[in-house]
């Protein structure tokens, strides 16, 4: 099987997150405790609406570590 990154993306708590923690077939149950690779403790939510949450600055920026792409220079504000 074809896995492009050693990561997924899940929207839980407020935000778009990534995990490298396995994805169960079919995605993430409603309510899922899952650490995302900005270290948090966060819960997968299960809606259309989730997935329009912005993406989680932290999440973001290991993402790209890991991928090994660099950020652009343009998102590099740091504002909330
Ligand atoms: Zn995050």
């Amino acid at each position: 099987m074809y896995r492009p990154h050693p990561f997924s993306w899940l929207p839980a708590d407020g935000a778009r997150h990534a995990t490298t923690d396995e994805r169960p077939a079919g995605g993430w149950p409603d309510g899922t405790e899952i650490t995302a690779l900005c270290r948090q403790q966060v819960r997968a939510k299960n809606s259309v609406e989730a997935w329009l949450w912005e993406t989680c600055p932290g999440c973001n920026a290991e993402a790209h570590r890991l991928a090994g792409i660099p950020m652009p220079a343009a998102q590099g504000r740091g504002e909330k």
